[in-house]
């Protein structure tokens, strides 16, 4: 019984470590989802916007839509979703930066 119980306890811990690397490399969001107007939220979830980019070659880094004010900005507005954005992100329309 405790054998198991202690298996439990392990299996839990590795699961709570990898949600916390994933949250860990997306880093915090640049907005408050509170803060967004229902249209720009709207646009954010039409356009599957998500923090932290299945391809890190097509974040939001390297798209064309995003403004940051120094290039090592982690948090830039996006001209389509006009709102913050992480670099780390990616949406659909993500457009190869020129
Ligand atoms: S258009 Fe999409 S991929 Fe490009 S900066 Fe905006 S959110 Fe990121």
């Amino acid at each position: 019984m405790a054998g198991h119980d202690r298996r439990r306890f392990i299996a839990y811990g590795l699961q709570a470590s990898a949600l916390i690397c994933v949250s860990a490399a997306a880093g915090p969001a640049c907005v408050d989802p509170d803060d967004l107007s229902d249209s720009v939220q709207g646009m954010r979830d039409s356009l599957e916007y998500t923090d932290a980019a299945a391809d890190p070659k097509q974040a939001c880094r390297a798209c064309s839509y995003f403004k940051p004010a120094k290039a090592s900005d982690d948090c830039a507005h996006c001209e389509v979703l006009n709102s913050p954005v992480r670099a780390s992100g990616h949406c659909v329309s993500w457009t190869k930066r020129a």
